[in-house]
C-alpha cells in the first residue's frame, strides 16, 4: 500500500480519496543551522516523522513543503526565505487542492517554529472553509522528554537536540567535527518581557544558539520514536473523528 502521494497513479489516488478525508502535509524552512548541520534540518526532519507516521497510519502524505519564514536567519549564506503571507497562501492553496478531493482533515507537521503564527492564522481561516487543519511540531510533541535528555543551552537553535534529530535520520548530512557550542549575545536593550526585532546575526556567530557538540545518534532516535508515536495518536484521533465535533460551533 502506497501512502507518499507523489508516488501515487490518479487512479490510486483516486482509491485513497474516494475512502478518506484526511492527508498529511510536512512543512519547514531551509535554513541555517550551524557550521554542522544541513540547510535543509528543519523540513528534512518534518519529512521524515510525517513519512514515517503516514507509513504507520496508512493516511496519505504529501511532498514537504521546504521554504518558510527565516528571514531572520537571512545573514547566514544559503537561507532562503519567503514571506509569512507568501508561506501561508502557498500552504493554503496546497490543502484547498486536497479539498478538491475531498480532504476535511489535515495534518500539517511543522519543523520550523518561525511558519507557527502563519499556520495557525491559515487553520483558523480555512476551518471556516469547512476544512479542518492540525499543526503538529516535534519539540512541544516531546515536550516532557526533551528536559530529561538534553540541558536549556542543548535545546536552542541548532543544538544538540536538533542535531541529535540530525544524526538519527540523515547522518551522512552532520559534520560533527565542525559543531560548536556558542554562548547566545545579549542585545544591549534586553530586559524581561520584551520581544525585540532581531536576527540571529545578532545572537550568534556561528548559527548555533547554545551547545552542540553533545550530539548523538542515540538520543536523536530516542526522541524520533517518541515524537512518532505522540503523532500516530493524534492522526489516528483525528481520522476516526466526526466531522460536526471539528467544525465551529454557532452562535450560542
Ligand atoms: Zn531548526
Amino acid at each position: 500500500m502506497k501512502f507518499l502521494l507523489h508516488e501515487m497513479s490518479w487512479p490510486e489516488a483516486k482509491e485513497y480519496f474516494s475512502k478518506n478525508e484526511i492527508a498529511i502535509i510536512p512543512v519547514g524552512s531551509n535554513e541555517q543551522h550551524g557550521p554542522h548541520n544541513p540547510l535543509g534540518t528543519d523540513h528534512l526532519i518534518a519529512k521524515a516523522i510525517a513519512e514515517e507516521t503516514a507509513k504507520r497510519t496508512g493516511v496519505v502524505c504529501l511532498q514537504v513543503i521546504p521554504f518558510g519564514v527565516s528571514h531572520h536567519h537571512r545573514q547566514f549564506w544559503g537561507t532562503i526565505y519567503v514571506s509569512p503571507k507568501t508561506f501561508k497562501n502557498y500552504v493554503k492553496e496546497v490543502c484547498l487542492a486536497l479539498n478538491n478531493y475531498g480532504v476535511r482533515k489535515i495534518v500539517i507537521i511543522n519543523g520550523h517554529g518561525g511558519n507557527l503564527n502563519a499556520l495557525a492564522e491559515l487553520a483558523r481561516e480555512l476551518r471556516e472553509n469547512g476544512i479542518f487543519v492540525s499543526i503538529f511540531q516535534w519539540w512541544p510533541a516531546a515536550g516532557k522528554l526533551l528536559p530529561t535528555i538534553f540541558t536549556s543551552e542543548e535545546r536552542g537553535h541548532a543544538g544538540s537536540e536538533e542535531t541529535s534529530m540530525n544524526l538519527a535520520l540523515y547522518p551522512h548530512l552532520v559534520c560533527m567535527d565542525k559543531a560548536v557550542d556558542e554562548k547566545v549575545r545579549r542585545h544591549v536593550t534586553e530586559t524581561e518581557g520584551t520581544t525585540l526585532p532581531l536576527d540571529t546575526a545578532d545572537y550568534t556567530g556561528s548559527g548555533v544558539f547554545g551547545k552542540s557538540t553533545t550530539a548523538s545518534a542515540e538520543k536523536g532516535r530516542i526522541i524520533f520514536e517518541a515524537v512518532v508515536n505522540e503523532l500516530v495518536k493524534h492522526v489516528v484521533l483525528l481520522k476516526n473523528a466526526r466531522i460536526e465535533d471539528l467544525m465551529a460551533k454557532s452562535k450560542v
